[in-house]
């Protein structure tokens, strides 16, 4: 139905009930392709009701629904999820994994996936390799020689071989850029506490995380070859933190270990099986095309793309067709922790795989399609997902500017920080100057963590999954890292002045950082003949759309609601012969852009002024 025209420009009108599916995210582009009408008349559209949008800028679901009200449309906003899932359900793909989704009888026993954590020099990575190290003792053939980012052991249990899967990058940094992407893959965390240190805070960081994600702590309390070292001081420690110790008639296992020595990884390994074998139900059906999360990626000289892949559901052959993330292929090779070639590999079971076409990230779901084509008309449809989601993640999280507005609205009670700089010493002068700032009741201030030398992926990560802001002094982040915080919407504040750092995060918590200033909107005037002028340069008659327009004002230039220009000046303005000072709506006059002349009939010329914001 071709409705009556609005502000001239017709557009294709629903009759109330026609309901369009918008992502989050979505720009008047993406909503004029669906209904079939073109970007710029959609803007003029949102002119007429008082708001002013660019065709490829993101808008929120407010404004979609008050387009849609106009329009004769009933909006429905769609996650990501919901939109994989059609994408998915388009294909005949099934998604649903786990036990509750498969028949009793296709269910078969699977190992339980394993993630090391803890505060930092606790001994994650002395752990990890300790575990490694056991098993080569215990007669693994060729030992563990690549690092794919995940490796698998076996440990035998009541005279069965059971195998065990550890995700070879520790922290709960990276368990928790997975679990931002929707991907679950730690069924158990080993929280490792260094015994002559104690519960330190990404300890509790840690065990947050994985109690958030419902995953069964084992504990680990390491460095007991340290003279002076005190288990007993760690179990009652955490206790504070729902942790509480079997011998103390709590749930949770705690085992004394020297990830140096060597000690006691035999007795850590069987407290994970008898945790898993307790508290989670570890099958799956291995019968069906594969699914699972890509838990590393990188892009090798000789070998191209790599992705080592997690399988969590099926099994993954040489040969299939996988999408993971927006990058598709062949399974051409797939190799174990040995670097030896495996012709499948089953659930619970991580492997590098060669074949793809571009780097997935880690923590991109990957799945078997039925055909090449398949797999890469996914792979297209989720990159073009992508971009759109990253445009609506381009606001920030959260930022020093906005941040006492959202403790007043009690969306944040805690500033946390991630301090980053050249020299040790300025990050601890930092630090301890930071700690010092009178915050008041109403937030808390958290530096969750710190550190010398370039923001790294892993810093940002960890701001993402705890709503941080990093502080580089210094130090920058750049390139990918760079891109990635952009895109991810962390806020990064440079400085190479400790006090300019400490004043500004002082100002902010107490709400009085510089004033914010929002663009307000006066008027628009739409070109309709253009006059070339010696004398004045080019003038363009124009009719004023809304509001008004005034002389000396800033305008920006519109084509086809792309904006073609900024901070143009009005510098003349007249209506026939005589110089006025403004032109109200409905009226005609003739517009002087100074030195301006990318002109063309049917521009507009809005005009704003930036007015300092309120403060909440
Ligand atoms: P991560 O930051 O948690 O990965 O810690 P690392 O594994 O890098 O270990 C930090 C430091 O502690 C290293 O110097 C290790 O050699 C040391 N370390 C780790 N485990 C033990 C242990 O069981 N005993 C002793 N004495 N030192 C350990």
């Amino acid at each position: 139905m071709q409705g009556p025209s609005i502000g001239g420009v017709s557009v294709p009108r629903g009759d109330g009930k026609t309901v369009i599916q918008v992502r989050q995210g979505a720009s008047l582009t993406d909503f004029a392709d669906k209904i079939n009408a073109s970007p710029g008349s959609l803007v003029t559209v949102m002119f007429h009701l008082g708001e002013m949008a660019t065709a490829t800028q993101s808008l929120d679901e407010d404004t979609f629904r008050l387009l849609g009200a106009e329009l004769g449309y009933d909006i429905r906003m769609v996650s990501p999820e919901e939109e994989e899932k059609e994408l998915f359900d388009a294909f005949s793909i099934n998604l649903e994994i786990g036990v509750d989704a498969e028949d009793e009888e296709d269910l078969a026993a699977r190992p339980p996936v394993v993630t090391v954590m803890g505060h930092v020099d606790h001994g994650k990575t002395r752990l990890l390799d300790a575990i490694r190290n056991e098993n080569v003792a215990g007669g693994e053939s060729g030992g563990i020689t690549q690092h794919i980012g995940a490796y698998q052991i076996h440990k035998e249990h009541e005279g069965v071989d059971r195998p065990i899967t550890f995700i070879d990058t520790p922290g709960h940094e990276a368990f928790t850029a997975m679990r931002a992407r929707g991907a679950k893959v730690t069924d158990i965390a080993i929280l490792v506490v260094a015994a002559d240190d104690g519960v330190m805070p990404q300890t509790i960081e840690a065990l947050n995380h994985a109690q958030a994600a419902d995953v069964p702590i084992v504990v680990a309390v390491n460095k007991i070859d340290v003279e002076g070292a005190n288990p007993s001081k760690i179990r009652q420690q955490l206790t504070e933190y729902n942790l509480v110790a079997e011998e103390y008639g709590g749930e949770t296992m705690f085992v004394d270990v020297s990830a140096k020595q060597g000690e006691n990884i035999d007795a850590l390994l069987e407290a994970v099986l008898l945790t898993a074998d307790a508290a989670l139900d570890l099958r799956a059906n291995p019968d069906r095309d594969a699914r699972g999360v890509a838990i590393e990626a990188n892009l090798d000289k000789g070998r191209g793309a790599t992705a080592t892949v997690l399988i969590q559901s099926g099994t993954l052959r040489v040969g299939d067709a996988i999408v993971t993330g927006s990058s598709y292929g062949r399974v051409r090779a797939m190799l174990d922790e040995h670097g030896q070639n495996l012709t499948e590999a089953t659930p619970s079971r991580p492997v590098q795989v060669l074949g793809l076409s571009s780097v997935p990230r880690a923590g991109d779901t990957f799945v078997v399609a039925p055909d090449d084509r398949t797999a890469r008309q996914i792979a297209e449809r989720r990159e073009s997902a992508d971009r759109q989601a990253s445009l609506a993640k381009a606001r920030k999280r959260i930022s020093l500017e906005d941040l006492n507005e959202a403790i007043a609205q009690g969306k944040v009670d805690t500033l946390n920080l991630i301090l980053k700089g050249d020299v040790s010493g300025s990050v601890e002068a930092l630090e301890d100057a930071l700690l010092q700032i009178d915050v008041g009741e109403d937030v808390d201030l958290r530096i969750i963590d710190r550190g010398v030398g370039a923001i790294t992926m892993n810093n940002i990560n960890l701001a993402v999954a705890s709503n941080a802001i990093i502080i580089g002094f210094n130090v920058r982040a750049e390139g990918l890292n760079a891109d990635y915080a952009e895109r991810e919407g962390v806020e990064i504040r440079y400085y190479s002045v400790i006090y300019q750092a400490i004043e500004e995060i002082e100002q902010s918590l107490k709400g009085m950082l510089k004033p914010e200033y929002e663009e307000v909107e006066l008027g628009t005037a739409e070109i309709r003949e253009i006059f070339r002028s010696s004398k004045f340069g080019n003038i363009a008659g124009s009719i004023v759309r809304s509001g008004e327009i005034k002389r000396g004002t800033r305008a920006r230039i519109t084509r086809n609601g792309v904006v073609v220009s900024e901070n143009v000046e009005i510098a003349g303005l007249r209506r026939f012969k005589d110089d006025v000072t403004e032109v109200r709506e409905g009226f005609e006059c003739g517009i002087n852009l100074g030195s301006y002349n990318d002109l063309q009939i049917e521009d507009l010329i809005s005009t704003y002024e930036m007015r300092e914001k309120p403060r909440a």
